[in-house]
């Protein structure tokens, strides 16, 4: 018998509770910092089980943090449940199907990310108290990954200095452990301030903040061709300055994703972003005043602690799919292209195949792809803390990250099986580093190795605090 198969256990027996869960926070869904119901589920199930809560740990009233065990390395599992705008979506059909409300949906599948964290976390605290071993799990919940870098403030608080090792994962279409590549990310606002005055009366009184945001964008589009290929820069208009045209703009905001491979090219970037935008402001004769929102690191991988999760994924087999699962994925393949498909296969670099709606396979530890890379603020975790993620199928191949065909699914049979599967591996990987010191330490010497390459700067202006928001009524 082999170290994981207690563990497994463990997980099994709580199983249910924690699809219901799932299942409860897929019905609540939250945007970034108001995860108040969502929080508050994930804190009573915390205290079922028995662990010793903080509640708003990092000043973030939507975070919690449980702890169990005592002695021994601290291991954490990070769990998310927060959802995005736009995503609402009817469960189990293969069509566009908005429920009625706030449109807020679960299009990242956050409400089975945080349930097998937590289950994960309730399998390693049952079986530190079954073997009597020193060591102490601690389970993170931590809202805003969608745009609200709530971890990267939770690192910056100093909540993950003691940690030993941090364990994650995310819902996905093919399973595999997680290359560990991911973009830093920046989000700054440029607010412009002009003169507004009578567009065609009194046009030589204004100075047009719309066009200071304007020429910035040209400018910053004129950039591209100058930058790395593997930088990211995105911008929105928050504030296009009023409806009227024949109002010279007096005041006008531009929002701007700036993403780079690390830390330190996304700094060497946004200086560029922000000489751009004086720019503008000054051929405009407008002010611009700049405001960094919040900014995640790129992740660091963890060679030793990806070792011994794909050694768990591989002691586990694939996730075990049936025919009716198999059934309704292929009803939502049916609404994605041939594309959509064709580029989850690339992205890890295995050959597509069109007759395998679910995932029955493990890629290789190895395997190269074309990464299509987005950001996530587990980033900032890992350069302070060896950490690893997995990445589990819960949905249809080809299902896009962020779509309604993912909220579709976030209570079908794969969904449930996924988290499941995503506990144990997780719970498996702890116990192989709580089991091993010398696993422990190589992970160590592995993070020390990549950090004395360059440093950890934290993104996040000293000055700038969580965007938290208020309390909805009636929550
Ligand atoms: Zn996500």
């Amino acid at each position: 018998m082999h170290n994981s198969e207690p563990i497994w256990d463990h997980v099994e027996a709580r199983r249910k509770a924690y699809e219901d869960l799932s299942d409860r926070i897929w019905s609540m869904p939250e945007l970034a910092y108001t995860e108040f119901r969502s929080s508050a589920e994930h804190t009573a199930m915390l205290k079922e089980e028995g662990f010793a809560v903080t509640e708003g740990p990092a000043g973030i009233p939507t975070a919690v943090m449980g702890e169990a065990g005592s002695g021994g390395p601290i291991i954490a599992f990070l769990g998310e449940y927060d959802a995005l705008p736009g995503l609402s979506q009817e469960a189990n059909v293969a069509e566009p199907k908005p429920l009625p409300g706030n449109g807020f949906g679960h299009g990242c599948g956050h409400n089975m990310l945080g349930s097998a964290a937590l289950l994960a976390a309730t399998a390693m605290k049952n079986y530190l108290k079954e073997t009597g071993q020193p060591g102490t799990v601690r389970y993170y919940g931590c809202p805003a990954e969608e745009g609200g870098a709530a971890k990267a403030f939770m690192v910056r608080a100093g909540i993950f200095d003691d940690v030993d090792a941090a364990i994650t994962w995310h819902p996905a279409s093919l399973t595999r452990v997680d290359e560990a590549l991911s973009l830093a990310n920046t989000r700054i606002d440029f607010t412009f301030t002009g003169r507004a005055s009578h567009a065609a009366a009194a046009p030589h009184l204004g100075r047009s903040a719309l066009d200071a945001v304007e020429l910035m964008n040209v400018g910053v589009n004129y950039m591209r061709e100058h930058m790395p290929s593997s930088a990211r820069i995105h911008y929105a208009m928050i504030d296009g300055g009023g409806i009227a045209p024949n109002v010279v703009q007096g005041r006008a905001k531009v929002r701007y994703a700036v993403r780079a491979l690390d830390i330190h090219g996304m700094k060497a970037l946004n200086e560029r972003v922000i000489k751009i935008a004086k720019g503008a402001a000054m051929m405009t004769e407008t002010e611009v005043e700049i405001k960094i929102l919040s900014a995640v690191s790129n992740l660091l991988g963890n060679t030793p602690m990806e070792e011994t999760m794909f050694a768990n994924m591989q002691r586990l087999g694939p996730v075990a799919f049936d025919e009716a699962d198999r059934a309704f994925a292929a009803e939502i393949q049916a609404t994605l292209s041939e594309e959509d498909i064709a580029s989850d296969y690339n992205r890890c670099g295995v050959e597509p195949k069109t007759d395998q709606p679910l995932c029955d396979f493990i890629v290789p530890l190895d395997q190269v792809g074309e990464p299509m890379i987005g950001s996530t603020d587990v980033g900032d975790v890992s350069w302070k803390v060896p950490t690893v993620q997995a990445r589990v199928a819960t949905h249809a191949i080809g299902t896009p990250g962020h779509s309604w065909q993912i909220t579709a699914q976030g209570k079908a049979g794969p969904a449930y099986k996924g988290l499941t599967w995503a506990a144990k591996v997780m719970a498996g990987t702890a116990v192989d580093l709580l089991k091993d010191p010398a696993l422990l330490e190589q992970a160590k010497a592995d993070h020390q190795a990549r950090l004395a390459k360059k440093p950890y700067l934290c993104p996040i202006p000293p000055e700038v605090d969580p965007p938290l928001q208020p309390r909805p009524a009636g929550v």
